[in-house]
Parts: structure tokens; C-alpha cells; sequence
């Protein structure tokens, strides 16, 4: 844990205490903070007060004595609308902040040059997060990793010079992150997501951007700039003087890393020389992943990784539970289990890696569909439809795809195990992608990605990936 000094003598209202709330309470308290904590969530209020925090409804507090307010980041700090508790904090002359900032101020007191690499962007943040710890671990650095992706970030190791922090950061953290200071800031790309909680576009990409402008005078800002804003963004992070790095999976850049039929090249001045190369590594399929890996490497060469050491790390990326996880072969035929893509953009990332596919999918179904991913039916030897999106997801197949509709994920793993193992093909794919929520059979895409790959390590003969 990483006690939080900053606050030591200090009064701190903590609200939420569900995940890295709770941790930032704690520490806190071992920083010397006069911490009182709630939450609307009655358990998660007797937890804190058995492991030591004082809890109290934070209405009936005396918010004068406050110095600061520390915010889970689930908690709106400001759009809907921002939480009760913010408005009374500030008007009480209070900051409010969250996990993150707790963990820069501490970081900045102990060793503000130590390898803290923050991670951002609608899309790839964990793929990329973990990429980047597996790299420098693989190098045999001292590293963890934490933040967005699970781990509270205040329960890591205390930094260090010679220890890397990896933390994926959400908007949400990022916006109650005021001063925050990476050595190297990610920001992979922007596109339009959770627009209910940050309003608009523009305030949500600039939030985004935030993490990347804040990067250290002698840091580095790796932007992706396949997307326009973050384009525009690197422009006006560079004009400011931080050393930008910029990104790309769909041009050759003149300056910067770019990634070209799976090879990840680096340019710079009058030079370009290739990295790495991504072909036959499982766990980076698709241009989606490649993006992801560009930016790793571009993050870990600037903290020093040579080439051959991040090619070899790039091999051994075990990739994440559940986004195009291999699971398992049974003779030609391999088990994809991509559970996390919850609608049909995250979808189309997985269909578009293969050529002869027997599809799971189904569940929670979201607007649209999968009308969307008509150009992959040609590739779909056989659908089998689960859940609620069933019906409707084979009037869109009807006519396009063999389908069928299974109705349990246990049934159509079965089935499509018998259909690929029998289809001849040189290397069919059983692949579990709902573009769908999973609430209606699963608590969440974690449960029915587990439940695939328990099913499919039953079948006979499986030998497993990893
Ligand atoms: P996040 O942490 O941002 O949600 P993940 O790394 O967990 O991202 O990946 C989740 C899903 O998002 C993947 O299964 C894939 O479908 C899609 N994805 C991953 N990386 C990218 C990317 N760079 N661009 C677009 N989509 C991506």
C-alpha cells in the first residue's frame, strides 16, 4: 500500500467505497488523515468500518473542517449532474479529487522521476496497459500495474526510481486527476463512447487529452492519431514543447512508430527502421491490437527497451481474459473466447481476424444489431444464436449464414465444436463474440466468458493455449 501523507492532520470526506475507494480511505488513514467515509451502499459501509475507517453519512458532517473530498470514479463529478457531495465539497472550499491524484502527489514526493507510465482511450485501454507491463517485466524491469484495469492503484508498491507503475486510467479517474504528471502518457485514440457521462464529445476528448498534456517536461506523450481529435491533439501537445510520439495503423507516419502489415516501424529524421514484427502472435490479432502494440512500443523504447527485447516480449504476451482470448485446439480447430465484446463494433474487431468462423453470439441485444457486420457473413461458415438478440439476430443472418438458434451457450458450444471439427477446413475457428451485454443468462461478460472457456476445456481431446 502506499500511504497517502499529503493529507496527514487533515480532514478528508471519502464518498463510494466500492473497488479503489476503500483503498484510498485506507490509505489515507495511514497517511494520517481524519478520514470519514460513506457510501449509498449500506455493506459497503460496514466493510470500511471493520477495516478500520470511520464512516459516517456525509450530510451530517461539519464540511467547514473539510480539506478535501475523495471521489470514486464512478461517482458523476459532473455530468448527468455532479453528485450532491461535490457541490458541497466545493462550496465548502474543499478539492475534489481522486485515487490517481493521490497516488501523483505521493509519487511526487517520494520520486517524481520514476517510470509511472499512464494509459488512456475509448478503446484498448487494458490490452495496452497490460502490453506495457508484460514488456517491461519481460525485460526483467521492476514493474506493476493497476488502476482502471482492477487493481487500486494506492495498493501498489510505493514508488520507487527503479519501479515502473503502469496505470490505466479511465475518464472518470483522469478528471479527478487535476495534477496529473506522467513520465509517459498514452492516449491510443478517442472515439464516441460514454457520451451520457461527459456530455460531449469535445469534453470528454478533452479530458482524454489532459493525461497526455500533463506528461513530465522530460517525459514522453505517445498519441495515436488515426482519429481526428487525437490528431489535433498532438499538435497542440508538441506546440507546447513536450516531446510527442505519434501513432499509426493506417499511414506511414514521416515522424513517429507506424505499424505496416504487421511490422511496427520507427521513424525518425531522415531514418525508419522496423521494431517488431506482430505476425503469428496470437494474442495481438487485427489492426485494432496493432494499435495497441505500436503504442506499447513506443512507450516502453522511451523508457529505454531496445528492439530485441521488446520483439521478444511481443511473443510472449499472454493477451487479456475474454478479449480474443485463445482458449483451447481440438486438431485444426481453435477456441476464441472474446466475450467482452459486448456490441457489434467490439465484434467486428474479432471477425475481422478470421476466414472460416462457427459464431457464437447472442444475449442482451443492444440497438442496431448486427446489421453492421454483414461484410464478415461471407467468412461465417455457421452461427449459433444465443439469448434474447436470438430471434432477431437470425432474420439478419437469414439468407447470408447458416445459423442456428441454440439458445444456451452449453448447446452452441457443443454444436460448433461438432460443425468445425468436422467442416475439413484448414483452420476454423469456434468463436464466442456475442455483440451483446450478457445480463439476460450471465452477471456480467467476466461470468459467460468463464463459463466458454470451462465448457470448451471439457470437450474431448482440447489441448489447451495457456
Ligand atoms: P478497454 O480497456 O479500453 O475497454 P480492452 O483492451 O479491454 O479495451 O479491449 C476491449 C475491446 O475493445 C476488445 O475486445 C476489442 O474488441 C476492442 N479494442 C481493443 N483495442 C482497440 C483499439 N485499439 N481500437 C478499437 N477497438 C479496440
Amino acid at each position: 500500500m502506499i500511504p497517502a501523507t499529503g493529507f496527514a492532520g487533515k480532514k478528508v470526506a471519502v464518498f463510494g467505497l466500492g473497488g479503489s475507494g476503500l483503498a484510498s480511505a485506507q490509505a489515507l488513514v495511514a497517511g494520517g488523515a481524519d478520514v470519514v467515509a460513506f457510501d449509498d451502499n449500506a455493506a459497503s459501509v460496514a466493510k470500511a468500518a471493520q477495516a478500520g475507517v470511520a464512516t459516517a453519512d456525509l450530510h451530517g458532517i461539519d464540511w467547514s473542517k473539510v480539506s478535501a473530498l475523495l471521489l470514486t470514479p464512478g461517482v458523476p463529478l459532473t455530468h448527468p449532474a455532479p453528485h450532491w457531495s461535490v457541490g458541497v465539497a466545493r462550496k465548502a472550499g474543499a478539492e475534489v479529487i481522486g485515487d490517481v491524484e493521490l497516488f501523483c502527489r505521493e509519487r511526487r514526493r517520494l520520486t517524481p522521476n520514476s517510470p509511472f507510465v499512464a494509459i488512456t482511450g475509448t478503446n484498448g485501454k487494458s490490452t495496452t496497459t497490460a502490453l506495457i507491463h508484460h514488456l517491461l517485466k519481460s525485460a526483467g524491469r521492476s514493474a506493476d500495474l493497476g488502476g482502471n484495469i482492477g487493481t487500486a492503484v494506492m495498493t501498489l508498491t510505493p514508488p520507487r526510481a527503479d519501479h515502473a507503475h503502469v496505470v490505466e486510467c479511465s475518464s472518470y479517474q483522469i478528471d479527478l486527476a487535476p495534477t496529473l504528471d506522467p513520465r509517459v502518457g498514452v492516449l491510443i485514440n478517442v472515439s464516441e463512447d460514454h457520451l451520457d457521462r461527459h456530455g460531449m464529445l469535445e469534453h470528454y476528448a478533452a479530458i482524454k487529452e489532459r493525461l497526455v498534456a500533463g506528461v513530465q517536461q522530460d517525459g514522453a506523450a505517445v498519441v495515436g492519431v488515426d482519429d481526428e481529435w487525437c490528431a489535433a491533439a498532438a499538435e497542440r501537445i508538441a506546440a507546447k514543447g513536450r516531446a510527442v510520439i505519434r501513432i499509426s495503423v493506417r499511414k506511414r507516419l514521416p515522424e513517429g512508430i507506424y505499424a505496416q502489415n504487421g511490422e511496427i516501424f520507427h521513424a525518425s529524421g531522415a531514418n525508419t527502421w522496423s521494431v517488431a514484427r506482430l505476425d503469428g502472435i496470437g494474442s495481438l490479432r487485427g489492426l485494432h491490437n496493432a494499435q495497441n502494440a505500436a503504442c506499447a512500443v513506443a512507450a516502453t523504447l522511451a523508457l529505454g527497451l531496445d528492439a530485441a527485447t521488446i520483439q521478444k516480449g511481443l511473443r510472449s504476451f499472454p493477451g487479456l481474459a475474454h478479449r480474443m482470448e485463445q482458449v483451447g485446439r481440438k486438431g485444426p480447430v481453435l477456441f476464441v473466447n472474446d466475450s467482452k465484446a459486448t456490441n457489434a463494433d467490439s465484434s467486428a474487431q474479432a471477425l475481422a481476424c478470421f476466414n472460416d468462423m462457427f459464431w457464437i453470439a447472442g444475449g442482451k441485444p443492444k440497438t442496431g444489431g448486427i446489421t453492421t457486420l454483414e461484410k464478415f457473413f461471407p467468412r461465417i461458415r455457421k452461427a449459433y444464436l444465443i439469448g434474447e438478440a436470438a430471434d432477431d439476430f437470425a432474420r439478419t443472418l437469414d439468407g447470408k449464414a447458416a445459423y442456428e438458434i441454440t439458445g444456451t451457450l452449453d448447446r452452441a458450444v457443443v454444436l460448433a465444436a461438432r460443425d468445425a471439427g468436422a467442416s475439413g477446413l484448414k483452420e476454423p475457428v469456434v468463436l464466442l463474440s456475442p455483440a451483446c451485454a450478457s445480463f439476460d443468462q450471465y452477471r456480467n461478460f467476466e461470468v459467460r466468458g468463464d463459463r466458454f472457456r470451462e465448457l470448451v476445456l471439457t470437450l474431448p481431446g482440447i489441448a489447451p493455449v495457456r
